[in-house]
């Protein structure tokens, strides 16, 4: 030990010398914090209002500095692209390089000029905030560094796609959209910023962020295989999804959402289709469970469950009462939104994994729910909505009163029909666009001109149709009346033994629903108005043939109003049965195929 020396370390009274300081003037000056610049990178503040919670800066932040908090009173709704959470920031980590700022798709974080925060040793967490739009000491602060028209990173504008001009479409049914090249769809991908929200609103939960990241990064293969862990309908859903995944994206926020369902067709068109088989086969079971399945209808909802179970290795047959596979999507959606051909992919590579399709076999007549029961260890039923609704105004009964569905399968099917010189149509929905646009197709081919007429319950704002299929049909010459309400198909005496349909009457809406909620129009009769026609098409929404089921079966099931009860899996209450698609559930492809993974998971679950 070293002797200390008292004469270094100071006399025993040289602490008192510390006195002398109180005297003197503070060397330091100026403590008060100098004002920030403008642009200055200070800490964080977020405005709730506008914050979607979705994660974007969490997943940008290279230092893992951002930790999403959720926020219970908040509202959530996956559908519109709402999370409710909230970023928190630890300043031992941030580095306020400002890219959660710069790629925040909603612009509601910015850093304000405040950066000054002292705390104890037993105050560190205060290090880690959750910022508003007050900062964080909780004084409004000015914003610094922000979002602004020359310092944003994402590019808000859609690669254009482009589209037959309308002169040259509605001379036929060739394929309106041409489809992205691939410099088209990398610059499209190069524009998502992963945030999931799509994946959260699309009813079978694709994995859009997975392939679009695949697409970007060239790699088609991969894509597709993001792609087939879903939706076995991916050609089908690459054109005709209702993609509720884009009115979820963030993006969308403040700019065009991503093509997410143009660039689901451009990695499906891109990849040679039998490299798409052997990436649908991957994980297909080596043995056979020596269980089978019967499953009745070859539309989405059917295909899918069939898709899943054969996989699992279970021996799967579809029973199908036209001659060709797809459901509605075959017999409804006209050529000009979905080609045949690509709906035949889709099946194709169904079918290549081992699931069989017996044609024209329609359950009810040519085989029975009982034979089904007997034969097989579990029953799918999904047979959709094939059965027109009608109005039932007076003179509807008539035969060139025509149902939407009835005359789309007619089209699909190339049964030569009457066409109408001019058409009125009843609904506002993708069903009456569909229909609409068909006739106008088939009269610019027979008569040389377009003359057909819309009319819906609802008023523009309010229409059910997807404002494209609006658009689109207003550009091929289709007339769109709104709020009109139909009264009576009207039939002019030509001769003393045969009627001539002259017209629809139609009243204004005043209004569609009652206090409750309750469909229940009210019309103003002053405003009456005739649309001559030489044929009326209803439109106005289909609903399922049950007959197949028989007296004792339908006897024995429950139901709901109107419709076949389920259990969340699908289940009927028999233990055999179960069921999907749009006779259950609805509205759309992708629904109809979630279901059909639904009901495959319950299945080989019980199966197993
Ligand atoms: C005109 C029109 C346009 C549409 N456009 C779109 C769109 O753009 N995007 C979108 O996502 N959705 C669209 N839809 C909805 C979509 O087609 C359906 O949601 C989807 O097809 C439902 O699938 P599913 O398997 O439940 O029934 P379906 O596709 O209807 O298939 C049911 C199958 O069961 C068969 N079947 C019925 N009864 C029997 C029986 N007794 N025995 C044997 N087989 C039977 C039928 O022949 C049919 O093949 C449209 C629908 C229509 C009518």
């Amino acid at each position: 030990m070293r002797d200390i020396d008292y004469q270094e370390q100071g006399g025993i009274l040289s602490p008192l010398k510390n006195l002398s300081f109180f005297a003197r003037k503070p060397v330091t000056v100026g403590l008060d914090p100098r004002p920030a610049s403008a642009n200055y990178r200070g800490f964080h503040l977020n405005d709730w209002e506008t914050c979607i919670g979705c994660s974007t800066c969490q997943k940008v932040c290279d230092n893992a500095a951002i930790t999403m908090v959720r926020i219970a009173d908040l509202p959530e709704d996956p559908a519109k692209g709402i999370r409710n959470l909230r970023p928190a920031i630890d300043y031992g980590r941030c580095c306020w390089c400002a890219l959660c700022v710069d790629l925040c798709p909603t612009g509601s974080i910015s850093l304000s000029r405040e950066y000054v925060h002292t705390c104890r040793d037993d105050e560190l967490d205060s290090y880690f905030i959750l910022p508003d739009s007050k900062g964080i000491h909780g004084t409004p602060f000015p914003k610094g560094w922000a979002k602004s028209d020359d310092a944003d990173m994402i590019a808000l504008a859609r690669e254009h796609m482009t589209e037959l001009p309308p002169a040259e479409r509605i001379t036929g049914f060739a394929e309106i959209v041409a489809g992205y090249d691939t410099n088209q769809a990398i610059m499209e991908a190069s524009r998502c910023v992963q945030c999931g929200m799509c994946f959260d609103a699309c009813p079978t939960h694709m994995n859009a962020p997975e392939y679009i990241r695949a697409i970007w990064q060239g790699d088609t293969e991969e894509a597709v295989r993001q792609i087939y862990r879903t939706n076995p309908f991916a050609h089908t859903c690459g054109r005709v999804c209702t993609h509720r995944c884009e009115e979820a994206c963030s993006i969308g926020r403040r700019g065009a959402p991503i093509a997410i369902r143009w660039l689901k067709r451009y990695a499906m068109d891109a990849l040679d289709h039998e490299r798409v088989k052997a990436i649908a086969a991957e994980g297909k079971a080596r043995f056979l469970s020596g269980k089978r399945v019967a499953i009745i209808g070859a539309g989405p909802a059917g295909l899918t469950a069939a898709f899943d179970l054969v996989k699992e290795g279970h021996e799967v047959t579809v029973f199908e009462a036209q001659s060709k596979s797809g459901g509605m999507v075959r017999y409804g959606i006209p050529d000009y939104r979905l080609p045949q051909d690509r709906l035949d992919r889709d099946v194709d590579v169904i079918t290549s994994l081992g699931v069989k399709i017996q044609y024209d076999t329609r359950i009810g007549k040519d085989l029975t729910m009982e034979d089904l029961e007997r034969d097989y260890d579990a029953v799918v039923l999904s047979i959709g909505l094939w059965m027109g609704r009608s109005t039932r105004v007076p003179g509807a009964d008539q035969p060139r009163v025509k149902r939407a569905v009835t005359l789309l399968r007619d089209v699909a099917e190339q049964i030569k029909i009457t066409v109408p010189e001019s058409a009125v149509v009843i609904g506002g929905g993708n069903v009456a666009m569909d229909i609409a646009r068909t006739i106008a197709r088939l009269q610019k081919r027979t008569h040389g001109a377009v003359k057909v007429t819309v009319t819906a319950l609802e008023d523009l704002t309010h229409f059910l149709a997807d404002p494209d299929e609006i658009r689109e049909a207003l550009e091929e010459g289709i007339e769109i009346l709104d709020a009109r309400g139909p009264q009576e198909i009207i039939f002019k005496p030509r001769t003393l033994s045969e009627d001539k349909l002259h017209g629809l009457r139609t009243w204004r809406v005043l209004s569609i629903f009652d206090e409750q909620g309750r469909f229940a129009p009210v019309y103003d009769p002053t405003d009456e108005q005739i649309h001559e026609c030489d044929m009326v098409v209803e439109a106005i929404g289909q609903s399922a043939d049950v007959e197949c089921l028989g007296a004792s079966l339908t006897e024995r099931l429950e139901w709901q109003r109107g419709r076949l009860k389920v259990d969340a899996q699908g289940r009927t209450n028999l233990p055999w049965l179960w069921a999907a698609g749009d006779m259950v559930r609805g509205p759309d492809v992708v629904s109809a195929v979630a279901d059909g993974h639904r009901v495959a998971a319950s299945i080989h679950a019980q199966l197993s």
